[in-house]
């Protein structure tokens, strides 16, 4: 495949990083995966808006634009033949004359790009859908879930825990016993015909396709929703549940701790609010 490494596009055999990266070194970056369907992006601006917040956050000073950006990735998707596609965006901090924890003065930001393929659901109805499976675990990441950050050791270990037992996700919950997202995913549940998810604070990051499921939710009109903190036994007799993500858009659960949710089939809320999403992507 042809990847973007600094400035330049290139097969991803000959992309090369220094070990002294600071991305290598210490997770010191931000990143984003934007995806893509038939080369069409979904969220593109909210994706890269979210980027620009997760570098001032850290203080890199990334010189390109969202036009820039826009390009860049356009170029990436027709040089990977356009298809299905998940555009991963890496931005460290750029490789310093030696290891030492202070941000550097005067180093310039390693930018890298590629595109994976990335598999659109199968189906948007409820009989045939695949069910997810998700174990549960208290959220031992840190305290700054907001930023994309690179390190993901945090989010690598919650999701090995889930993986090991055969799940497909591992849903995190805060001291308090509420739940905060999963490992890679936002997490929402339904009852009562009510969509809920939590409102978005450091315990959670500002996922894109929460935030476009939820606008086009608002917009549709047809199912009601709310923002709030969701307790474990909420989760526990829920109607259904869900996790979202850029690749995965919104997979319905149907195991829980090795139990079904609710009768164990995917729900009919899912199917509707899958099937809004599905229609709006391409909006956003
Ligand atoms: N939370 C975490 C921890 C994630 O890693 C992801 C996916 N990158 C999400 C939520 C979902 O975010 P998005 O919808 O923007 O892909």
């Amino acid at each position: 495949s042809t990847v973007y490494l600094n400035g330049a596009f290139i097969p991803v055999e000959e992309a090369k990083i220094s070990p002294l990266d600071r991305g290598f070194l210490f997770g010191d970056g931000i990143y984003e995966v934007v995806p893509a369907y038939a080369g069409k992006t979904v969220g593109l601006e909210p994706h890269m808006q979210r980027m620009f917040d997760g570098l001032a956050a850290i203080g890199i000073k990334c010189t390109k634009t969202m036009d820039d950006w826009k390009a860049l990735i356009q170029e990436l998707i027709e040089q990977n033949g356009g298809g299905d596609l998940g555009i991963y965006i890496h931005v460290s901090r750029g490789a310093d004359v030696k290891r030492y924890h202070a941000y550097p003065e005067g180093v310039e930001p390693t930018v890298f790009a590629m595109a994976n393929p990335i598999k659109p659901a199968i189906t948007d109805d409820a009989s045939t859908a695949k069910g997810f499976s998700v174990a549960t675990t208290q959220d031992m990441r840190w305290k700054r879930c907001q930023i994309k950050s690179t390190a993901l050791l945090g989010n690598v270990m919650h999701f090995q825990e889930g993986y090991a037992g055969g799940n497909d996700e591992i849903l995190l919950y805060n001291e308090d016993n509420i739940l905060t997202e999963a490992s890679s995913s936002n997490a929402f549940i339904v009852k009562d015909g009510v969509v809920i998810t939590p409102i978005l604070d450091n315990q959670i990051l500002p996922g894109i396709t929460r935030k476009l499921i939820l606008d086009i939710l608002e917009k549709d009109g047809s199912i009601p929703f709310e923002v709030r903190d969701i307790s474990m036994e909420e989760v526990f007799n829920a109607d259904e549940i869900w996790v979202t993500s850029s690749s995965k858009e919104l997979a319905p659960v149907t195991t829980i701790d090795g139990k079904p949710v609710a009768d164990g089939k995917v729900g009919k809320v899912w199917e509707a609010a899958f099937k809004l999403y599905t229609a709006h992507k391409f909006e956003y």
